[in-house]
């Protein structure tokens, strides 16, 4: 089936690009301009992402998010200004499931994409296996496999990275993985984070000082990179 996409974007130039853009990968494209028009278009067209400006002259693209949310879980990707960061975890802590910042290239706003949609069509978080790359996850055994070698990991570095490796691809804030893996009344603990990130790289990261796969987005959280 060919991917639906509702863009909620008020910048009509934007809009232009991003309906060439999509068009031409074989995306439908919906459009809308204001948090009204967006709303009502996602209950009438039932779109499989959502493309999501966050300002909007009647309103926040948080509101949309929320409100949203309220009755689906379908993919919502955010445009986001460079630099927003606070904007960026706030609409992620919200449950949007991605974020690219503008000016993007086009590749990577489809790289996006398509992880957003294959998300949404994992059947279950609770898979038997993750595999990224050269990492294999045995998540009933809580097993960890790097090249077919296995990784000792503690209890909270297994937590961590299954945190991380659920969501491959995807930026998940430091509320969020410190909700996930310590609780919610650690939340705001971001220094636990640093320290089992660290411990994590030193074990699955060749040069720990340059990490490929366990990748800090500056001021958001953390995203587990999978190979190209
Ligand atoms: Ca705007």
């Amino acid at each position: 089936m060919i991917p639906a996409v509702l863009v909620i974007e008020d910048e009509l130039p934007m809009r232009r690009v991003l309906r060439a853009a999509l068009g031409g990968q074989g995306y439908r494209v919906w459009e809308a301009g204001t948090v009204e028009e967006g709303l009502a278009a996602f209950a009438a067209r039932s779109p499989q992402v959502v493309l999501l400006d966050l300002g909007l002259p009647d309103g926040e693209g948080f509101d949309v998010v929320e409100r949203i949310r309220d009755t689906s879980a379908v993919p919502i990707v955010v445009i986001s200004a460079r630099g927003d960061e606070r904007d960026q975890v706030r609409a992620l802590d919200g449950g949007a499931n991605d974020y690219v910042t503008k000016p993007f290239r086009e590749a990577e706003l489809f790289a996006r994409l398509r992880a957003a949609l294959r998300g949404a069509a994992r059947v279950s978080r609770h898979a038997e296996t993750l595999t990224i790359g050269p990492l294999r996850i045995h998540c009933y055994e809580r097993r960890v496999y790097m090249a077919h070698v296995e990784i000792d990991l503690t209890p909270t570095e297994y937590n961590l990275l299954h945190s991380l490796a659920r969501e491959a691809g995807r930026v998940i804030t430091h509320r969020q993985l410190l909700r996930q893996v310590w609780g919610p009344e650690f939340v705001e603990d971001v220094q636990y984070l640093r320290v089992f990130m660290k411990q994590l790289r030193q074990k699955l990261e060749p040069d720990p000082t340059k990490p490929q796969l366990l990748v800090t987005t500056p001021g958001v959280g953390y995203r587990l990179r999978p190979p190209d």
